[in-house]
């Protein structure tokens, strides 16, 4: 019967399939259907009792958390930063700390979270305040690891505002190292990327890193 099951949908025809690249994203919408389907299989193999009362609705929920949660597959990067790039004369860092994200680690798909910080340097071009947050979202809304969505992140700004420099830091807590395994108290992990000056400039670099750190004065 699961043999039977599977055949209907192989697994390159699956919404996150193998086949695709780092910020690649893919055509196929979330199947809810398939999913819910695949979820109450979990459940009878973990040997739970699919009709039973409380876990009835159970598969239909995680269905539509996943839909929302890789959200980021689906998001339209022109769109989000349609109308928002504003020419300026003005060429010192931008900073946007503090930015809350949740993601799911694509080796367990359990969450990580934490906050993100992002600076540019812009070169005649800059953004609107509240589009950094949604791209930190774009990428934390899918299967992730946290070193990726760093660069990931980082490269999308550079790319579309053409920035002199670009730092991400993302600090993420993560659910898989807390709750399984050897249950590590340190999982708290720090990932940055630094392009341009930011990478060149050591100065702009620990400037960057101070206005970060000042959060725990605030
Ligand atoms: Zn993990």
């Amino acid at each position: 019967m699961r043999n039977g099951k599977n055949s209907k949908m192989s697994y390159n025809e699956t919404l996150v399939g193998a086949k695709t690249e780092v910020g690649q994203v893919p055509e196929v919408q979330i199947n809810q259907a398939n999913v819910e389907e695949s979820v109450r299989d979990i459940l009878i193999n973990i040997g739970e009792n699919p009709e039973r009362e409380g876990l009835l609705k159970t598969p239909n929920r995680v269905a539509r958390m996943f839909d929302e949660l890789t959200a980021g597959y689906h998001m339209d990067a022109e769109k989000l930063i349609n109308n928002a790039i504003f020419s300026v004369d003005y060429d010192e860092m931008v900073v946007v700390k503090d930015i809350e994200y949740y993601s799911l680690c694509e080796h367990h798909m359990l969450p990580f979270f934490g906050k993100a910080h992002v600076a540019y340097i812009p070169d005649g071009k800059v953004i609107g305040l509240s589009k950094i947050p949604r791209i930190v979202e774009m990428f934390a809304r899918r299967l992730q690891i946290q070193e990726q969505m760093t660069s990931q992140i980082a490269d999308f700004i550079k790319e579309t505002l053409n920035a002199t420099g670009v730092a991400v830091v993302l600090e993420g807590s993560h659910m898989c190292g807390m709750m399984r395994g050897v249950r590590s108290q340190n999982t708290k992990m720090t990932t940055r990327r630094m392009l341009g000056d930011f990478k060149h400039n050591k100065d702009l670099r620990q400037e960057f890193i101070e206005h970060i750190a000042s959060n725990s004065l605030d």
